[in-house]
């Protein structure tokens, strides 16, 4: 990790796109934005392109193979909404020093009941044991495990099937009280993943800190809306899985992507080519009109594209948080608040600091694009180069030939 220079870039900052620049990077870390030239620094030519924060998708289930194949698109970090913790809280404490592989936070395990969801997705994959809740005193074993094993922040899962073509049994309303105070009062975040408006207000009744979706099974209330407002929650609306799950062809589009096609194997393309399909195309529309009205209400929508593992259709690791951007801003937000949705807001809200932002002091967590995205949106595919911590991965990762 030794000193380099980026010269004659634009910097998005974060928040802002600033004329050409240099910026310096010494030991992970951005020591200069607009300084001089240390004689002593590699060079990168950064002519023509922009320089942006490495991108965060604060929705994932993730394992290696899916934080490697995240960084060759641009995301450097990854916040994970529930994993095996066997295998995820090794690989979140390994991961540091993997430098060809995405930074990871995780949930562990997600509080469900048994047999809840995602147990009806999960039954070829050899699961331990999860631990669930069906009554409010199981919670705070729950809560206490989660920690003791590593977990960054608590999941739980509001889900009666409604939406994904099943009929499950749910955590009551209590449990989930239960579970937000139990995770308040261990100083974490609980978010809450909720698909039907009804979930959604179990969620606020409870004080969870933000939604992981968006319910589609009906569209929003004006009441609704300043109920979330009010409560500070921030929403991950996860609108890649939104469009799979209304039947859209999103993922088609994206894995045809010059840009994106040669980074994916036969099986990811094929994977994010396919949709769910288990709502009706119409109800995507009530997801969009929902972001809109929450954007406009002053919420903070943080992008993330629930994107998993092999049979989660629609989704692909890293490149399906491009697409996330592009729904943003179909949803009426800017390239600018589309490009903040994946870097500096959701910093802030999981207490990353000095990541998603451009300035001295900040992780150097960097990708270099041709073009401007605050511009055309989709200029953030058009990758030059990628740094986790201020070390390069390999160009041939990021454009194979
Ligand atoms: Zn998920």
């Amino acid at each position: 990790m030794g000193k380099w220079l980026l010269a004659n870039v634009r910097v998005f900052d974060g928040s802002l796109l600033t004329d050409p620049t240099d910026v310096t990077v010494e030991g992970g870390v951005i020591s200069s934005v607009g300084g001089g030239r240390p004689g002593d620094a590699d060079v990168v030519d950064g002519a023509g392109a922009t320089l942006l924060p490495g991108l965060i998708d604060a929705h994932t289930h993730a394992d290696e193979p899916g934080l490697r194949q995240a960084l060759t698109f641009g995301v450097t970090t990854e916040l994970d909404l529930a994993s095996m913790p066997d295998t995820m809280i090794p690989l979140r404490n390994s991961v540091a020093t993997s430098f060809d592989l995405a930074d990871v936070r995780s949930a562990s395990f997600g509080l469900t009941t048994p047999d809840g969801h995602p147990h009806q997705l999960r039954q070829e994959m050899n699961d331990p044991v999860w631990p669930t809740a069906t009554h409010p005193d199981q919670v705070q074993d729950f809560v206490d495990g989660r920690i003791a094993e590593g977990a960054d922040y608590i999941k739980i899962l509001i889900e009666d099937g409604h939406t994904l073509g099943a009929s499950l049994p749910t955590l009551t309303p209590d449990v989930v009280d239960a579970a937000v105070r139990a995770g308040h009062e261990r100083g974490k975040l609980v978010l809450a993943h909720a698909l039907t408006f009804a979930a959604t207000q179990i969620a606020l009744d409870a004080g969870a800190d933000g939604l992981t979706h968006l319910f589609v099974d009906q569209p929003h209330t004006d009441e609704l809306i300043a109920r979330i407002a009010d409560s500070g929650m921030f929403v991950i609306p996860t609108l890649s899985t939104l469009a799979s799950i209304t039947g859209q062809r999103n993922g088609a589009d994206l894995a045809n992507d010059v840009r994106v096609r040669p980074k994916l194997s036969p099986e990811w393309f094929d994977n994010l080519s396919r949709s769910w399909g288990f709502q009706q195309p119409h109800e995507f529309q009530y997801a969009l009109d929902t972001v809109t009205a929450l954007h406009v209400a002053g919420v903070d929508v943080l992008a993330g594209t629930d994107a998993a593992h092999l049979g989660g259709y629609g989704m692909a690791h890293g490149a399906s948080l491009h697409d996330e951007m592009r729904l943003l801003i179909l949803a009426g937000f800017s390239p600018a608040e589309a490009l903040n949705a994946a870097t500096s807001v959701p910093a802030a809200r999981f207490g990353l600091h000095e990541r998603g932002t451009i300035r001295p002091g900040a992780r150097a967590d960097l990708i270099l694009v041709d073009g401007d995205p605050t511009e055309t949106i989709s200029h953030t595919l058009s990758l030059l180069g990628v740094w986790r911590e201020g070390v390069r991965l390999d160009p041939a990762a990021v454009n194979p030939t």
